[in-house]
């Protein structure tokens, strides 16, 4: 087993001036290699494209555990601000000298309320109680803190239901030191209630309801994240929506509802890399009486008979296994720590094996302390994270 390193974030990042070195570098496995240059044309595409219909990009930063070279990748590319769901990510990106505008999109932990006031410039926000909270915590930091109201479109996570956002509406504007930016939504998450023109036309109407009851102008109308690609590129005819909160796309290349791919996107900025430890040839079937496994009940098994047989190091701790594939090899098991794959030709022991991960399993790889985290600016690799370099 690799040493895990404790928080990956209680090491700093490797400085800027690290000295490159060669791509074919063992640099420990298992490992998830983050292309910052892909990152960064992704991002700089989908700024291109939205930005001509009238839309800016919030570049979400948590699916990178709030990496300072993803977000500075994704500034590089022109977001207007960055944004994540943990004021911890946050926190990490004020300590680069981050400055730029940065919005918490979960909405705030009462318990938080001071951090957020801080370090973040916007929250998302859809409890009264704790738009006061904010208040009070902005207040006596002196400083003013931006409030975007989430509405429930259908998705049925966060958000206030459309007839409560005029009172929501009034007592924001009540509260000292909150400044009230605009109203957003958030779909496709847990129902996958698609973004689509129909909803969309109701946000902006929400918006020009708030406006014309309140006379006062909402700068940001925030459609909702990378499921909402499809609509934004596809549409003549953006409404109010300004904003788009982008992770997965940027990250990914794909559009989250039907995961296809972004055109002129990258599908390959992450890959997660995991060394083989044992390679035998096997029967096909288990033997024996049997029963549940550790993860449940095992998918029956087909007899081929006996087949090359190959154990990964990376297991359910490390990465979402269903949620990773690569060529040539069919993943027909997974454990706690192993990775059970049969493959036409015998792995050799020591070997590596790529893979493409989705989001939840880069989500997943992101968050191990087993797994190593390394930086790839075109060909070179360097540690992220805490990650650490053999000696040369
Ligand atoms: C995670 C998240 C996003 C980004 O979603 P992607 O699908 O990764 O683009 C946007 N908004 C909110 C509120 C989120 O929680």
């Amino acid at each position: 087993m690799t040493t895990p390193s404790t928080d990956p974030r209680a090491e700093p990042q490797a400085a800027p001036g690290t000295e490159p070195r060669p791509a074919s570098l063992d640099v420990g496995a298992p490992r998830l290699e983050i292309d910052v240059s892909r990152i960064g044309h992704n991002a700089r595409s989908l700024v291109e494209r939205l930005g001509a219909r009238g839309i800016g990009v919030t570049g979400v930063t948590k699916a990178a555990l709030g990496s300072v070279d993803v977000a500075n990748a994704l500034l590089t590319a022109g977001v207007r601000g960055l944004g994540d769901s943990r004021i911890e990510n946050i926190e990490v990106l004020r300590q680069a000298e981050i400055t730029a505008m940065v919005t918490l999109i979960r909405t705030p932990m009462l318990s938080q309320v001071a951090r957020v006031v801080e370090h973040a410039n916007l929250s998302l926000n859809s409890e009264p109680v704790v738009l006061a909270g904010l208040s009070r915590a902005a207040r006596e930091r002196g400083v003013d803190h931006g409030v975007v109201l989430m509405v429930e479109m259908g998705d049925l996570r966060e958000g206030i239901l459309p007839g409560d956002l005029a009172d929501a509406v009034r007592i924001t504007l009540r509260l000292p030191n909150i400044d009230l930016v605009g109203i957003g939504t958030n779909l496709a998450c847990r129902s996958g209630a698609v973004p689509d023109a129909k909803k969309m036309d109701e946000l902006s109407a929400l918006a020009e309801m708030v406006e014309l009851a309140f006379g006062r102008r909402l700068d940001l109308v925030s459609g909702g994240n990378s499921a909402n690609l499809s609509w934004a590129l596809g549409t003549d005819d953006v409404g109010r929506i300004n904003d788009l909160r982008l992770g997965e796309a940027i990250l990914l290349g794909r559009e989250p509802l039907h995961r296809q791919p972004v055109e002129g996107l990258h599908l390959d900025a992450l890959t997660i890399v995991a060394e083989v430890i044992e390679s035998k040839v096997k029967p096909s079937l288990p033997w024996g009486t049997l029963a549940q496994t550790a993860f449940g009940t095992a998918e029956m098994a087909v007899d081929h008979g006996p087949i090359p047989q190959a154990i990964l190091a990376i297991g359910e701790q490390d990465v979402d296994p269903r949620g990773i594939e690569a060529a040539g090899i069919t993943i027909v098991g997974a454990s706690s720590d192993h990775l059970v794959v049969t493959s036409n030709e015998l792995l050799p022991v020591g070997s590596e094996v790529r893979f493409r991960p989705n989001y939840s399993a880069a989500l997943r790889a992101m968050t191990s302390p087993f797994v190593r985290r390394t930086l790839l600016p075109s060909a070179e690799v360097r540690p992220v994270d805490g990650a650490e370099l053999p000696a040369a």
